[in-house]
């Protein structure tokens, strides 16, 4: 066992324990914290077990917040700190499931039926920090060691129970690197498609954390293998096998090419860029058409932003991030022509919000393929170029409306028109002056309307 690292939370953990354990309650860290400490990781989050009842935990503390008291969960505070907490659970035992999700009862007891109601051996162990003893009713120890992701007790009845479960089996053999036992990966193959009865905010928890770390395509590929993936996202079920032109796409089909480009993601990554490369070509397998002289995807940019917007909703993704993955899928494919772009349309492009992201996935999309990163680098010479002299991305227009009215142009649609069209000429470096600015308007009120 390796130290436990000495940063704020790990001290508030031993606080809570001690004082706890002072009190006269058996109390131990537990599940995934204990699995991150005996691999090497740093844990996100303590949780802690204990024999004190929630209410005796509520006494126990001065600052503390019941998140789930009928479960028996109390979030303990830190006195000066407050964003800083821990979670104090009550050992207990699940009582029934009937909604295939949660226990319609519990009832608190020891430490042994505690790890028996987790969902895998690595998840279920308990560790002493006083001592470093670990506590493991349920060989998660030797399993850690192996590697390997196996349901407490048997495998079928603990998906029956919980089905997020399921989801969850492929999120920790991905993000830890570990195979799924041979019974627990049988039990989840032959059930996969229920995983449909767990609501779309727990199943979207559970892909935002597998796709946003290391070991993503491991576990689309597991989602893929076992059925889940059908149940979950057919769409991109929908991408293997679907062929793409050998002269743009040697790598393979549009599954292939996806995955490929998820193993290029650099992380800690956002979620926004996760989902933008994995949906990226989701409109191809829709779009394919190979009655010409070559397989062709015609607005496959365009269906794939529709598709990405039923999915994301589907998976109650924010809409913040629905619209920003839409909006890199709408213009992954801008990229080819960035280098013909007029100037104004480029440095417009370029204002985009996040446009460090499209950048990022258009880099990430032409590795995934024997794509060059020549029109990346223009545009990063084109961003310092602009970045040199912030006005020549966003100039201040010299002229207003007020001027437009006392030029003799009559308030209307056609105002905007005009300003946009200025914009352009000072993007384009053809205007700087107010006195520019008036020409170029006297001579497009004279042009006809559409002139601009
Ligand atoms: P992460 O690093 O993603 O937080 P974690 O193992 O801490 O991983 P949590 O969802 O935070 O996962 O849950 C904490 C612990 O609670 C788990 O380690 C496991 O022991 C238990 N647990 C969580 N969800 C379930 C579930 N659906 N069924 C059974 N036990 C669960
Ligand atoms: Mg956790």
């Amino acid at each position: 066992m390796r130290e436990l690292p000495n940063i704020p939370v790990t001290r508030l953990a031993r606080r809570v324990i001690a004082r706890l354990r002072g009190l006269g309650h058996e109390a131990l860290l537990a599940g995934g914290c204990v699995r991150d400490l005996l691999i090497g990781r740093t844990p996100k989050d303590y949780d802690i077990a204990t024999s004190a009842l929630p209410d005796q935990v509520e006494a126990a503390f001065a600052h503390t917040v019941s998140v789930g008291k009928a479960f028996g969960v109390i979030r303990v505070l830190d006195d000066e700190l407050r964003e800083l907490a821990v979670e104090v659970a009550t050992f207990r035992h699940d009582g029934p499931y009937l909604d295939g999700r949660h226990p319609s009862s519990v009832s608190f007891t020891n430490a042994a039926q505690d790890a028996a109601r987790r969902d895998f051996t690595i998840n279920a162990l308990f560790l002493d920090p006083e001592t470093s003893e670990v506590h493991d009713f349920v060989g998660g120890l030797a399993d850690l060691d192996a590697r390997l992701i196996r349901a407490v007790g048997e495998p079928r009845q603990r998906f029956e129970e919980d089905k997020l479960r399921l989801l969850r089996a492929a999120r920790f053999a991905a993000t830890l690197n570990f195979e799924i036992d041979d019974a627990t990966l049988a039990a989840l193959t032959e059930m996969a498609a229920q995983v449909r009865v767990c609501s779309a905010e727990r199943v979207r928890d559970e892909l935002e954390k597998m796709i946003t770390q290391k070991g993503a395509s491991r576990g689309l590929r597991l989602m893929l293998q076992t059925g889940l993936m059908d149940a979950v996202l057919p769409e991109i079920s929908a991408m293997v096998g679907v062929q793409q032109p050998p002269q743009f796409h040697p790598e393979g089909d549009v599954w292939v090419h996806t995955m490929l480009a998820m193993d290029l993601i650099e992380h800690p990554c956002t979620i926004t860029l996760a989902l933008g490369v994995l949906l990226h070509d989701v409109g191809k397998p829709p779009t394919f058409d190979d009655s010409t002289d070559r397989i062709r995807f015609n607005g496959h940019d365009h269906v794939g932003t529709n598709m990405t917007g039923e999915i994301l909703t589907r998976l109650k993704f924010p809409n913040e991030v629905i619209e920003r993955v839409q909006s890199l899928v709408a213009d992954h494919l801008r990229f080819m022509n960035a280098e013909k772009m007029k100037t104004s349309t480029l440095k417009r492009w370029l204002r985009k919000p996040h446009f460090d992201e499209d950048l990022e996935l258009h880099r990430i999309d032409c590795l995934a393929g024997p794509g060059t990163l020549e029109t990346w680098h223009f545009v990063r010479r084109k961003q310092a170029e602009f970045a040199a002299q912030p006005e020549s991305l966003r100039p201040k227009l010299p002229i207003d409306g007020n001027d437009l009215k006392q030029l003799g142009l009559p308030p209307g649609p056609r105002f905007k028109e005009l300003l946009s069209a200025l914009e352009d000429e000072m993007l384009e470096g053809r205007v700087a002056t107010r006195d520019q600015a008036i020409a170029f308007v006297r001579q497009a009120m004279a042009g006809p309307a559409n002139a601009s």
